[in-house]
């Protein structure tokens, strides 16, 4: 099976494996653990914030983030194709009892505009808007990235509104390597961040967010209310310290295969896809032309050995990672081609 469905499906390494199993640990409950420390340190550093702490997955991150920055009753500004807002189970209502309200963004990206008509004017009988949450790169739109300046625009007005900025940077490390631009440069234009160390880096499990001293301390707190206090973590610990050192400037590589994958697919009949949100490593194809619903092409393709997922509506997704190479890509868009061919009866 060539599997495009996430980036999340990537197995650890045999040298990463190794990795895991050399790691040094204690009880990260305590603090002890020295792998999980020496993570944490490293990606404060990394994003240039003082300090940083390791989460069970993104969702946590976000999350805890959302939880520290908000009160009960607040509104948090979210593009309506966020992670945030479409995949983490109404987490911020269930757990800070916060709501999201949404700004239509461009290819998922937020602008001044769109959130100044979000912002609610200080009437008692209004929620308080106290949040801005970014995604770099968004997920839904295809992988899409922010420039530095956009950034480093919405974060400044932000700020003189008042209001803090999370960005969900689950995949920055792709946003990064794509824009060139350094993580430490994309979250100095937050208050908090959270990246993923389980989607392109390639380890099995784990997410960091970093901020202020004092926002980590907090989010510590309720890391261990939400269950996320972990003991001898160093051994997952270990697997996103091998990932930042060996599986960040190949991310490039994800990108030439889904840049391949997207002209490829772009001439079929019943596909279509907006090359332009092609910048990483994800490619949202549109199917509502085609003859067949998206779950039938999804069906053939599986039965030739080939899995996407369903995107947005009436698209599917392809997300290129480490476990592909280019020749599996390439052999991914034969079969499609072979697949849509036949449907459309050409
Ligand atoms: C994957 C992802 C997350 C976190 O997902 P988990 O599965 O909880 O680790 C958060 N934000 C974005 C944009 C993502 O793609």
């Amino acid at each position: 099976m060539i599997d495009l469905r996430s980036d999340t499906v990537t197995r650890p390494s045999p040298a990463m494996r190794e990795a895991m199993a050399m790691a040094d640990v204690g009880d990260d409950v305590f603090g002890e653990d020295p792998t999980v420390n020496r993570l944490q340190e490293q990606v404060a550093q990394l994003l240039g914030k003082e300090a940083a702490l390791y989460v069970p997955s993104g969702t946590m991150g976000n999350q805890l983030c959302i939880k520290v920055h908000t009160h009960p009753g607040d509104e948090v500004i979210a593009e309506r194709g966020s992670h945030v807002f479409n995949y983490e189970t109404a987490g911020g209502a269930f757990l800070s009892s916060i709501q999201i309200h949404t700004v239509d963004g461009e290819r998922g990206r937020l602008d001044i505009e769109g959130i100044t008509r979000a912002i609610r004017p200080s009437f008692y009988y209004m929620p308080r808007t106290r949040l801005v949450c970014l995604e770099n790169t968004h997920n839904r739109a295809g992988g899409t990235t922010y420039s530095l300046e956009r950034m480093k625009e919405v974060f400044a007005f932000s700020r003189e509104k008042g209001l803090k900025l999370h960005l969900d940077g689950a995949r920055l490390w792709n946003a990064c390597v794509a824009r060139g631009v350094s993580p430490a440069a994309f979250a100095a234009c937050a208050d908090s961040v959270s990246v993923c160390l389980s989607k392109g880096l390639g380890a099995p499990v784990g997410s960091v967010i970093a901020g202020a001293r004092s926002f980590i301390d907090e989010a510590r707190h309720y890391r261990k209310i939400f269950g996320g206090g972990m003991r001898q973590a160093g051994i997952l610990a270990a697997a996103g310290l091998y990932a930042l050192d060996h599986n960040v400037e190949r991310l490039r590589e994800d990108h030439e295969k889904a840049a391949f994958l997207a002209r490829e697919l772009a001439t079929l009949p019943g596909m279509s896809i907006d090359l332009e949100t092609v910048e990483t490593n994800i490619v949202i194809i549109d199917v509502e032309r085609a003859s067949v619903s998206p779950a039938e092409i999804l069906s053939r393709l599986r039965e030739r050995g080939i899995l996407l997922s369903l995107g947005n509506y009436l698209g599917l997704r392809a997300v290129t990672h480490l476990d592909v190479s280019m020749k599996d890509v390439q052999q991914a868009a034969s079969v499609v081609r072979d697949v849509m061919l036949n449907l459309q009866g050409a």
